[in-house]
């Protein structure tokens, strides 16, 4: 082992340790679920991006049981060289056919479907312009454009803020192509992107625009198809990410748009032409998976009723979540310290849930994000509702 490179490890270590920036899994001991195993204890889980409850679903279970029966467990290869069955294909159909797109095409994940797809459609003579509280994963795909990007140049705008937006717009004519990104929901507040004036800005200043609607789909829209089915705004987005590892419950993003930016991405996505196929067992449970959303209100309807039962307990309590619209609820508790103790003692409560503080988010904003998805019973909900304000008090009289 090179010692320059274990020094620097442990280091490097040591420093994420003394930040509070430390990161340790715990193991899940059963499947995904509202109240799970984990580390030897049961848990409420409010954490999951199960939504609707697919990723242990009967019938998503026996399309992948029969999949491995009918096809064996693997591709063998990426999608252009020999890797993609009609299973991947009938997959790709029914999802273009969903979200009322020409066409769509399915990457191994929603992070590979971004470092795809926006370098893909970006030169050096374009501009992307970004939301401050993209995701990670759009972060790094536009990184891997040669594009104008840098929030020091000015091409990141203020959170929704669409005067800055339109601001960024007039100054960035002088690019050949300008891109304008944005989540449909946002992973960490859960509020939902103003895409109506986003897409009447794009529109007015001759730009495209990128949705990702990873925690949008099957929360959102017709049966769950994202932000642009929520907001009609069908024809008007020029690209749409989804992800099929969240509400869909297995793995996989896909991007929706045109005929020829699908021909494109098959050309010129790297992750398509570089990493091997999904197993055909994931692409027949997601068909299962949509085929539910399509068929079957009651996921939803759930999912829904659940956000607003456990939006309204937390607000009966006097908790702040911080205006989410959607089932990501954030529950403020503001200083780092007082939200990482709060979740050790809601662990301790038998409640699963993050703290989420500086810098992922800005400082003296501090939250547990929680999750009900439509897994959830009353009794969790109010299980989870005592250990918050039990937990609530207890970090009160520590801070
Ligand atoms: C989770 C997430 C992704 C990544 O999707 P995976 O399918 O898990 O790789 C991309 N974008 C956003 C906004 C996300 O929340």
């Amino acid at each position: 082992m090179n010692p320059t490179l274990q020094n620097w490890l442990a280091d490097e270590i040591q420093g994420l340790k003394d930040q509070h920036l430390y990161k340790t899994p715990r193991i899940l001991e059963s499947p995904a679920g509202g109240r799970v195993m984990m580390d030897g204890k049961s848990v409420i889980n409010l954490s999951s991006n199960n939504y609707l409850g697919l990723a242990n679903h009967p019938k998503v279970r026996e399309a992948a049981l029969e999949a491995v029966e009918k096809w064996g467990v693997g591709a063998g290869a990426v999608r252009w060289i020999g890797g993609t069955m009609s299973v991947h294909q009938e997959l790709e159909e029914r999802l273009a056919k969903f979200k009322k797109t020409e066409a769509v095409l399915v990457f191994t994940g929603g992070f590979t479907a971004n470092s795809g797809c926006i370098p893909a459609v970006l030169t050096k003579e374009d501009v992307v312009i970004s939301d401050e509280l993209n995701h990670a994963s759009i972060i790094d795909g536009v990184r891997l454009s040669p594009a104008a990007y840098r929030k020091s140049e000015g091409w990141v705008y203020g959170h929704k803020n669409m005067d800055e937006l339109e601001d960024c717009l007039q100054r960035a004519q002088g690019f050949k192509k300008r891109m304008i990104i944005t989540d449909g929901v946002f992973s960490m507040d859960g509020d939902i992107a103003p895409l109506p004036q986003i897409v009447e800005l794009a529109e007015k200043y001759d730009a495209f625009v990128m949705v990702d609607d990873a925690h949008a789909s099957g929360v959102l829209g017709k049966n769950g198809a994202g932000t642009a089915s929520h907001f009609d705004l069908y024809g008007r987005v020029d690209i749409q990410l989804g992800t099929l590892s969240k509400a869909l419950g297995v793995i996989g993003g896909y991007i929706a748009g045109s005929a020829s930016l699908k021909e494109w991405l098959i050309n010129r996505g790297r992750p398509y032409l570089f990493s091997t196929a999904h197993p055909p067992m994931v692409a027949a449970a997601l068909i299962a998976a949509l085929e539910i959303m399509e068929n079957d209100p009651e996921p939803m309807r759930k999912l829904w009723d659940n956000a607003r039962k456990w939006k309204e307990m937390l607000h009966g309590a006097g908790f702040d979540t911080m205006g989410s619209e959607t089932p990501i609820t954030p529950v403020v508790f503001g200083e780092e310290k007082a939200a990482q103790l709060a979740e050790k003692l809601l662990w301790e409560e038998g409640v699963y849930a993050l703290a989420i503080v500086y810098p992922t988010v800005g400082l003296g904003k501090a939250r547990i994000r929680t999750m009900p998805n439509a897994t959830h019973t009353d009794q969790d909900l109010e299980d989870a509702l005592k250990a918050f304000i039990k937990v609530r008090d207890a970090v009160k009289a520590a801070v």
